[in-house]
């Protein structure tokens, strides 16, 4: 993923965890939502159809899961 900014700290930006001001978010097309279906004009940053705060529920569970996984690796 190429960006302007690096993640330099775990700590989620206080604004989320994309830029979703950037004008590729926003698509003229309404097109399903890759999470629930509902129409949106927001692209993620794949360039895919998804909310803002479906998306960020998505990211901020993969973290989760990556912490939960890395937890178990470290006490096995
Ligand atoms: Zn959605």
């Amino acid at each position: 993923m190429a960006g302007r900014r690096r993640r330099q700290r775990p700590d989620p930006p206080p604004t989320g965890f994309l830029d979703w001001t950037d004008s590729r978010h926003w698509a003229q097309q309404a097109r399903p939502c890759r999470y629930c279906g509902g129409l949106t004009n927001l692209r993620d940053g794949s360039r895919k159809a998804a909310h803002k705060t479906c998306a960020e529920a998505a990211i901020a569970e993969q973290i989760a899961e990556q912490a939960a996984a890395y937890e178990n690796e470290r006490l096995n």
